[in-house]
């Protein structure tokens, strides 16, 4: 038996690689710090992996910004927008791809980003044009193996499968589908192979997660075509094809009869298969399985024996000889060691002994290995030590809260439903707000401008004592509040001065979390993200927001929103528990939040946001598990929202992610309001809306966050006309797309003016034409 993974995290234990890229943008360093820093990082891993006892360790797993972007730069697959810079600097080249570039000689903007399938990882989306063509451009892979190679490693070269590669890009132009592509983009390959192979590489692992989702006829017999051709070119070449996130599923049958030397089966996210895969008539027990039992997406401790039992089942039909013990998927989704934590106040001991981050999940691979071929002392020690761990993780009483759970369990049919239909409640919401129409508001946040940063750092620092600390963010708050009664805004909002983040917030108050110190995962380029640790039953002790909102609405006649993040939000942005099913998960922390809504509106809240920004992210990758998955989900949030009057006005808020074929679910949250982000896309969204009647209120982004540029009067009431078509006049809201938070006050003055300026226009104009 073998041991493997796909891929390491590469941001670095320290975060060095963020701190190196950052530093050569901005100027401070030479290119040649920045790289020096990536050959240590891959130095360390690589010799880390192979101490820990890794037999294949992988290569070209590496990257300064992103795989998927390093792959178009292999292939040569440039935009067109660059052809300038092409010959010139690479490092120009690559990080212009990636960010855009505003130089005298050119200024063109990056290339899109979206996310990997389900998880919070985002990479740079492949640009195709009709008349494209490939050709070995950047030499990478060629270059990261002989690096290795010259600390006597013999690795096993990472390369994104061509049929992945095409079907997530984006044709540029009309005319064409990306699959005609792959006659003109397979050459490319069968020379980067033949590189390789010259330098005596034995394992290729080509990366084709498109294989969890369902795909084509054509699609699948791309993925035949590719792999036939590349073994009838190569004989020797031992091909590792990975799949991961899901199960083979429909597509099994035809991987299977793929003429490669291993397949790689992701056992955490579908353990089903397997069994599948050793009953099916297809199988050839020559073929060698990668058995993916250690969690590359999330960071408990594996379950030794639940384990063994898979490589026991495996080794009845397999030749030992013939199996690789591995991760799940890339370790790139986990963080790096959990070694460096030893803040007991935010991660208590007993929920660290539950944990794993990258570096113990080697040894976790390599341990399995040990225990399923030697009977030595040494792993049965650990196999015992990883079985008290796993049991007492059962019976914790940090973990399990029996009121919690019995409030799941015996939560009712009508607990997820306000006591009137919208209608009615809609009748008396506008008997006691008395707004005008087009009402306009804002997402929640305001600026977190540099000082409100430096109060927090210095109060975590115990430099601020707790009440200079508040003293300062009233006094932001009333600032805050001030400025919007002067500009006239309908529905004003606290300006959430006093939160981190959104989902660390209420992690922070809410019982079951607890949070790491240095525990970063990559989520693009050099950005990371720190998602709290959802490790025991969630319940709320104390009012998490009451304190702030009703000081702001203290200040003003006006109404104040009081703001919360959903329990479908932080679910998805935290690592969740594995021991029960997400969905009790995610009403537990639905009854957590809906006691909040109930304190907010006993406290003179009368309209509250419940923001659900993720909840598009947590959809199943295949179409058939999508609806019992928008059945809780959308069941969670009506729960957080439905503890109160109908007088109450319940909004939600969603944001950059594909809306329109969920747009009935999205009805089914059945909030008066949503405020949604349309204004980058001109509105697409609204397209949904030709077809299905949204029956509630809605406010389309009209103000794009993500740009410094302030949006005039004109194009605002454009946008708003635009609305006007497809909606009711009497449900459209006006607000920005999102939250302000990363903008500065200047532009967020002007542009919220020019708002309320175009609000005002289109109610003059409606109220004249009717
Ligand atoms: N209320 C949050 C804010 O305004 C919403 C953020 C989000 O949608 N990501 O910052
Ligand atoms: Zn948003």
């Amino acid at each position: 038996m073998k041991t493997t993974i796909l891929g390491y995290p590469r941001i670095g234990n320290q975060r060095q690689l963020k701190k190196a890229c950052e530093n050569y943008w901005s100027g401070k360093t030479e290119i040649t710090t920045l790289i020096e820093t990536g050959k240590n990082i891959r130095q360390e891993n690589w010799l880390l992996q192979q101490k820990t006892g890794i037999d294949l360790i992988p290569s070209n797993d590496f990257s300064f910004y992103d795989q998927v972007l390093d792959a178009c730069l292999t292939f040569g697959c440039i935009p067109k927008r660059f052809e300038s810079i092409k010959k010139g600097d690479f490092s120009t080249l690559y990080f212009a791809m990636a960010r855009g570039i505003q130089t005298e000689q050119l200024d063109t903007t990056a290339m899109e980003m979206t996310k990997w399938f389900d998880t919070n990882y985002h990479f740079i989306v492949p640009e195709f044009t009709i008349d494209q063509t490939f050709e070995f451009f950047s030499k990478k892979i060629i270059e990261e193996y002989k690096e290795a190679l010259e600390l006597g490693i013999k690795t096993k070269p990472v390369l994104i499968g061509p049929v992945t590669f095409l079907l997530l890009g984006k044709e540029k132009e009309k005319g064409f589908h990306r699959l005609d592509l792959l006659n003109r983009l397979l050459p490319v390959y069968f020379q980067i192979i033949d590189e390789l192979i010259a330098l005596g590489v034995e394992y290729i692992q080509f990366d084709e997660p498109i294989l969890a989702l369902d795909l084509s006829d054509r699609e699948r017999k791309a993925i035949n075509n590719t792999y036939e051709s590349f073994h009838a070119a190569f004989p020797s070449l031992k091909i590792f094809l990975a799949n991961y996130f899901d199960c083979y599923g429909e597509n099994l049958e035809t991987v299977l009869q793929l003429p490669v030397d291993t397949l790689h089966l992701d056992l955490v996210r579908c353990s089903s298969q397997l069994d599948d895969i050793l009953t099916s008539k297809y199988f050839n027990p020559n073929t060698k399985l990668s058995l993916g039992l250690v969690d590359g997406r999330n960071i408990w401790k594996n379950n030794f024996e639940n384990s063994l039992r898979f490589i026991k089942k495996a080794v009845e039909k397999i030749a030992p000889k013939n199996l690789f013990i591995a991760s799940s998927c890339s370790l790139l989704h986990s963080p790096y060691d959990l070694e460096l934590e030893t803040n007991e106040k935010n991660l208590p001991l007993e929920v660290k002994q539950w944990l794993a981050f990258a570096k113990q999940k080697l040894e976790e691979i390599a341990t399995l290995k040990g225990l399923s071929s030697s009977e030595e002392e040494a792993y049965l020690n650990l196999f015992e030590e990883n079985k008290l761990a796993n049991l007492n993780r059962k019976t914790s009483t940090l973990i399990h809260n029996k009121k919690v759970k019995s409030r799941v369990e015996n939560l009712l049919e009508s607990d997820s439903q306000r006591k009137n239909s919208f209608k009615i409640r809609q009748e008396l919401q506008r008997n006691t707000l008395q707004l005008p129409l087009y009402p306009t508001t804002t997402i929640g946040s305001f600026p977190q401008t540099k000082e409100v940063r430096s109060w927090r750092s210095k109060f975590k620092k115990g430099i601020l004592s707790q009440k200079e600390y508040d003293t300062l963010i009233a006094k932001e708050t009333e600032d805050s509040i001030r400025f919007q009664e002067e500009t006239g805004i309908d529905v004003l909002v606290h300006g959430e001065f006093e939160r981190n983040d959104m989902v660390e917030y209420f992690g922070e108050k809410l019982e079951g979390f607890a949070f790491s110190s240095f525990g970063w995962v990559q989520s693009y380029g050099s950005r990371c993200v720190k998602p709290p640790i959802l490790f025991g039953d969630v319940s709320r002790e104390n009012p998490m927001t009451v304190k702030w909102s009703s000081f702001a609405q203290s200040l003003t006649k006006t109404p104040v929103k009081g703001m919360l993040t959903g329990p479908v939000t932080i679910l998805q942005w935290s690592f969740v528990r594995n021991d029960q099913p997400r969905a009790t998960t995610c009403n537990q922390i639905a009854l957590a939040i809906r006691d909040e809504v109930v304190d907010l509106e006993k406290n003179g809240i009368q309209i509250i946001q419940i923001d659900e920004p993720a909840i598009r992210e947590g959809l199943p990758l295949r179409k058939e598990e999508w609806k019992s998955y928008l059945d809780w989900a959308v069941k969670a949030f009506r729960i957080s929202a439905s503890g109160v009057n109908d007088a109450t006005q319940i909004h939600t808020h969603m944001c950059y992610s594909e809306f329109n074929d969920i747009i009935e679910n999205i009805a089914a949250m059945d909030a008066d309001v949503i405020t949604i982000e349309t204004s980058r896309s001109e509105m697409e969204l609204l397209e949904a809306f030709v077809n299905f009647k949204y029956p509630n209120e809605i406010g389309p982004g009209v103000y794009d966050i993500h740009s410094p540029r302030v949006p005039s009067v004109e194009e605002i009431e454009h946008l708003l006309e635009k609305a006007a078509k497809v909606l009711p006049v009497e449900h459209i809201w006006v607000n920005p797309d999102c939250g302000l938070k990363t903008r500065n006050w200047p532009e967020t003055k002007s542009a919220l003016q020019n708002l309320v300026k175009a609000a005002i226009k289109q109610r003059v104009k409606t109220l004249q034409t009717a």
